[in-house]
């Protein structure tokens, strides 16, 4: 593994430097695999710490959970699509008093997409499907807790998958980016919490990294579905898949097939819907390709 963590283009990257949107490469003698850029400080984007042993994070007051591993200590923290132009950390060092951290996130405009040609069930769920709907969400709340659960207790069944390089789970045209105001018919129902990609049924999804099957799943919404725990409380998801070849505590390599891209649930046409979260916070899955 050669795991480095890039956003789009050298270019970009420059610029974003510049403007101290993404942290710096890290020093010269840095783990091979440790991420090369650390952060992408826009609403949608994320911070990754790198730690002293024993270190404690907080945001808000709320804890992060901290891994720890041969290659350091790290704890993630994601920027909702909304977030706060100011947010504050504590970290808290075993030999040093805590200190708190500003962070200053930058505000983006997003898209408004009309969808068109999804059936009227689908927009307007009966109350059968509503039932359904309450359970899918129980379940998904559920595998999402199993990975925050397991980033807190350092387990690490899912290995590093967030240190690495993340590919492209689908070679789809994008269709969808993140964060759009969704109109159904001209009626805002949603805000886009991934990146589409529209393929033909049948095309292979892989996994972008390293993970652990924490769900698979037949859903009203998302069709079928698999979450993949790639630790430090990053998940993400494959939605309105044709078929799924994975079950729940399957540990998965990068590049794994998951299934295969289809039209199921809330869906206008094949597509592979990708989602990336850490912990409950939906974040933007493009800052994390080379
Ligand atoms: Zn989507």
């Amino acid at each position: 593994m050669n795991g480095r963590l890039k956003v789009p283009s050298a270019l970009l990257v420059a610029a974003m430097i510049t403007a101290g949107l993404v942290g710096k490469p890290m020093a010269e003698g840095a783990p091979a695999d440790v991420v090369a850029h650390t952060h992408v400080l826009q609403q949608g984007g994320f911070k990754l710490l790198r730690l002293t042993s024993g270190s404690t994070v907080r945001l808000g007051g709320q804890p992060i959970p901290v891994v720890n591993s041969a290659q350091g200590s790290f704890a993630l923290i994601g920027f909702d699509r909304k977030e706060a132009p100011l947010r504050w950390l504590e970290i808290c060092t075993p030999a040093a008093p805590c200190a708190r951290q500003p962070m200053n996130i930058t505000s983006r405009t997003y898209l408004t997409q009309n969808v068109k040609g999804v059936p009227r069930a689908k927009i307007e769920p009966d109350p059968v499907a509503q039932r359904q709907m309450q359970a899918d969400n129980a379940a998904i709340r559920a595998a999402r807790a199993k990975a925050s659960a397991a980033a807190t207790r350092g387990d690490r069944a899912g290995g590093l998958g967030f240190l690495q390089t993340f590919q492209r789970p689908s070679p789809g045209r994008v269709s969808g980016v993140f964060g759009s105001a969704r109109l159904f018919d001209g009626q805002e129902r949603s805000w886009h919490k991934g990146v589409d990609y529209a393929a033909p049924t049948g095309t292979p999804v892989v996994a972008p990294t390293d993970g652990v099957v924490r769900l698979a799943r037949d859903t009203f919404m998302n069709g079928n579905m698999v979450m993949l725990d790639h630790g430090a409380n990053l998940t993400s998801v494959y939605a309105h898949l044709h078929t799924m070849q994975v079950r729940p505590g399957q540990v998965i390599k990068a590049g794994q097939q998951l299934g295969t891209v289809g039209n199921t649930g809330r869906s206008s046409g094949p597509h592979l819907h990708w989602g990336l979260y850490i912990g409950a916070v939906a974040i933007d899955p493009q800052f994390w390709l080379p």
